[in-house]
């Protein structure tokens, strides 16, 4: 029968896909991918041939039902993101949600995402975690960080380069600022950095160093 892949692929090296991601996307029928372009930079590496569709979030409200079709029409489908786990702050959710509706089997591959070496590597407590992944820019904003303010489990949030200062400043007023942290930036990259302190030592550093490229930040959950 067949069914729908779902393939993490790297975060940043190429190196970092597994064996069986790279055999599904070779002999799947057809790859969806966010943006076609930055696929073929994966694909042609490994010297994978499947075509490829576009798949983001601005045709998959329209497309899922076609996409259901073939499959039960017997196309086997994997879908990608531009980087990491799709359905992790990417498209990927509606998909899912529509196979299982349609008892269309879903198989998702083990593999990169940002948010797991983040929070690892940030020596703060991984046994219990939360994914906030990006904060609203705007509305629901400072509901949400006073919400997390009691939050006990460590907190992963996404953030781009642009927003990460002022990110850091609300995290700051919403949990104080010697509340643990850490930024991760440009993850399995040449420039990987990860700065540890409390956050106003974090927003301090990146005050002084503009930051640039990818980032997670870690936060520690309150003492209890
Ligand atoms: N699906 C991806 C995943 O599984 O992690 C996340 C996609 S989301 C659109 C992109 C965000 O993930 C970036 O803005 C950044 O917060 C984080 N990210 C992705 N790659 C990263 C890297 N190499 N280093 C640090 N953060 C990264």
């Amino acid at each position: 029968m067949s069914k729908l892949y779902l393939v993490p692929t790297p975060i940043g090296n190429l190196r970092d896909i597994t064996y069986r991601a790279v055999e599904i996307l070779g002999s799947v029928d057809l790859i969806l991918a966010e943006d076609t372009r930055q696929a073929s930079k994966l694909l042609n590496h490994y010297r994978i041939t499947t075509p490829v569709r576009s798949h983001h979030k601005f045709n998959e409200h329209q497309s899922v039902d076609a996409i259901c079709s073939r499959i039960l029409s017997g196309t086997d489908v994997a879908l990608i993101s531009d980087a990491g786990t799709p359905g992790i702050s990417d498209p990927g959710f509606l998909l899912v949600r529509a196979c299982v509706t349609r008892n269309i089997e879903v198989e998702t591959l083990p593999g990169p995402s940002a948010f797991l070496p983040a929070l690892v590597n940030s020596g703060l407590p991984c046994d219990k975690f939360c994914f906030e992944g990006f904060l609203p820019p705007k509305k629901g904003r400072t509901k949400r960080l006073a919400f997390l303010a009691s939050e006990e489990r460590t907190m992963i949030f996404y953030e781009s380069p642009y927003k990460l200062l002022r990110t850091l400043d609300d995290l700051s007023s919403a949990f104080g600022p010697d509340r643990k942290a850490c930024v991760s930036r440009e993850l399995t990259k040449i420039y990987e950095e990860n700065i540890r302190g409390t956050l106003d030592e974090v927003s301090r550093h990146y005050k002084a160093h503009a930051p640039k490229g990818e980032i997670v930040i870690i936060v520690a959950g309150k003492e209890n």
